[in-house]
């Protein structure tokens, strides 16, 4: 339902939660966030109001990259387990996802087959196992050979807790939008997250992926088959 990515220099942790309330409006069941800090991945999540979450959110919890989500169940009850992010069985790539993979059943027996334990019944958690178990050597290409294997709408975020200072967002029929700042960014699925953050807005199309990092962004065409970078100049907002 609403999605935040931060990557910079200052602690991502209130940003996303402060998204996560601008994008409250919009109804929701869950809500979570991920954060890779000094001390790894940084997961918490839980059932109910984004205030819910702030309570299970220790004190102290830091870090310059981070990805959040409110959650509009659609595969799976709203639960803790449920809520995203969604994490790979090594607990190394982090995803959040707006929107319905149509064979979410499918990939789940293919990656239970494969002795993979999914820890949650969501459709987007696959997300996080396909990117992890690409042979891709960049996080951006095994996003692109994840979104290859999937059907239906999307609007994602994906982060690795090995290689911090980098997110990868993509989309087909579920907005994201990316939020340019000084030395940072933020990344959302509506401008209402973005607001007093920034003026400048990049509205990512459908089929377009997106590589984030604090220094600026890139975006190019999310099909394996045909990479291609894409431009265009960043839109003020309103
Ligand atoms: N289909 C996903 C789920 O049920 C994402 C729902 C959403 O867009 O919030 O977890």
């Amino acid at each position: 339902c609403g999605i935040v990515g931060y990557v910079g220099s200052k602690n991502a942790v209130p940003l996303l939660v402060e998204g996560l309330h601008r994008l409250e409006y919009r109804g929701y069941d869950s809500a979570g966030v991920a954060v890779a800090g000094p001390d790894g991945l940084g997961v918490h999540k839980t059932a109910g109001r984004v205030a819910d979450l702030r309570r299970v959110i220790p004190d102290g919890l830091v870090g310059t990259t981070g990805i959040a989500h409110t959650r509009w169940a659609t595969h799976g009850e709203p639960s803790d387990r449920n809520a995203h992010p969604h994490l790979d069985t090594k607990r190394r790539i982090a995803i959040v996802h707006n929107g319905v993979l149509e064979n979410s059943d499918v990939l789940r027996k293919r990656l239970t087959g494969e002795g993979v334990e999914l820890a949650s019944d969501t459709d987007s958690e696959v997300l996080a196992h396909l990117i992890a178990r690409s042979e891709e050597s960049t996080l951006e290409e095994a996003v692109r050979d994840a979104l290859s294997q999937v059907e239906g709408t999307y609007g994602i975020i994906a982060m690795d807790a090995e290689n911090p200072g980098e997110l990868i967002a993509a989309r087909r029929g579920s907005p994201i939008v990316l939020g340019l700042g000084e030395k940072e960014m933020l990344i959302a699925s509506d401008t209402a997250a973005l607001v007093r953050f920034t003026e400048q807005v990049i509205y990512l199309e459908d089929d377009e992926l997106a590589t984030v990092t604090a220094d600026g962004y890139r975006t190019s065409t999310s099909d394996s088959t045909d990479p291609r970078t894409t431009t265009r100049p960043p839109t003020a907002l309103e």
